[in-house]
């Protein structure tokens, strides 16, 4: 199929890119960065913009930066990018597992980070790694720029917090504490698929082998991916061991509201797979940061 009548636009500067949101502040307009959800959603006329705000042209916003204990992402920087950084491996090292995940290498060569970050597909890895590690997103707009933390900027179904006048512009990721271990799982048909679901985990342990940080999130299972609060604390302060996997694993399973239905899955099955990838997750995360198995 082909797209609707729209205009196009493609700015150099990120300057002139907001200049354009807000001049045409009135009307339908899409930003286009890879292309690889929004053409799709063009072609089906599922979207009608008046008219796409290409960011392709600013090179400004490609770039992976160490600053301090962070690792600065361009929004516009291509998975493939992420997935090669020696940074990043060294670094964040989960945030190359979780970009392997994503799609297949095609999809990875003009996909964005930036992108996946915006477009806030529940089943999309990016936004769950984001809530897991407590990435932090900047924006620009007419006002000037905001930074908004993960779980305030994913809200609802392909639904952010940024304001159609702003456009994403960094990644901002906490490098991985040290003695900590990460896993990063998930189920689907065929390598490439969109998950039908998946698992997020980190644990830090202290000097005597306990649980001194967890973090968990799920998604795929509902409108956004979900921490799973109420499952870390039943970790945190006790030693890695199978017995509190298992009760970890049966909570998270219950923990999950209403689990998504779909043509893929059913909810029983999601929340069935919601306990098993947690458990996973968690013995993965437990060995990676060298607890005795
Ligand atoms: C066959 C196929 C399989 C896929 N499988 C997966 C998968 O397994 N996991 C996964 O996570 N993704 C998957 N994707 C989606 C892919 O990762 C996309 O690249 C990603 O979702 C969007 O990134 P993009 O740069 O292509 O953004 P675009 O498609 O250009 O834009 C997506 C949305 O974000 C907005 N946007 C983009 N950049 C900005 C910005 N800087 N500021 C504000 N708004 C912005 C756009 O306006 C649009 O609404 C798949 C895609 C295809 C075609």
């Amino acid at each position: 199929m082909k797209p609707a009548r729209f205009e196009y636009a493609a700015p150099d500067t990120l300057g002139e890119a907001v200049s354009l949101l807000q001049q045409h502040a009135d009307e339908d307009v899409k930003i286009l960065a890879g292309g690889q959800s929004l053409v799709p959603l063009l072609n089906m006329r599922m979207a009608r913009p008046d008219l796409l705000v290409d960011l392709n042209r600013i090179e400004d916003l490609q770039y992976i930066r160490e600053d301090g204990d962070w690792l600065a992402i361009g929004a516009m920087t291509r998975k493939r990018a992420v997935e090669e950084s020696d940074l990043v491996r060294r670094r964040q090292p989960v945030l190359v597992a979780a970009t392997q995940l994503v799609a297949h290498p095609q999809i990875r060569n003009r996909g964005t980070v930036g992108g996946s970050m915006a477009h806030a597909d529940p089943a999309a890895e990016y936004p769950a790694l984001a809530l897991a590690l407590g990435v932090e997103l900047r924006a620009v707009g007419p006002g000037g720029e905001r930074t908004i933390a993960a779980q305030d900027f994913f809200q609802s179904y392909l639904t952010t917090a940024l304001e159609p006048v702003e456009v994403l512009t960094e990644v901002r990721v906490p490098v991985l504490p040290a003695g900590t271990g990460w896993s990063f799982v998930e189920v689907a048909r065929r390598h490439g698929d969109f998950a039908l679901g998946g698992a997020v985990a980190t644990l830090r342990l202290d000097a005597g082998g306990g649980i001194s940080e967890a973090r968990l999130v799920l998604f795929a299972v509902g409108p956004t991916a979900i921490r799973l609060t109420q499952v870390e604390e039943i970790l945190t302060g006790e030693r890695p061991a199978e017995p509190l996997f298992e009760e970890a694993a049966r909570r998270a399973s219950q923990e999950i509201d209403e689990p998504l239905s779909d043509v893929h899955a059913t909810a029983e099955y999601r929340r069935n797979l919601a306990g098993v990838l947690t458990g996973r997750a968690l013995r993965e995360a437990a060995e990676r940061a060298g607890a005795p198995s």
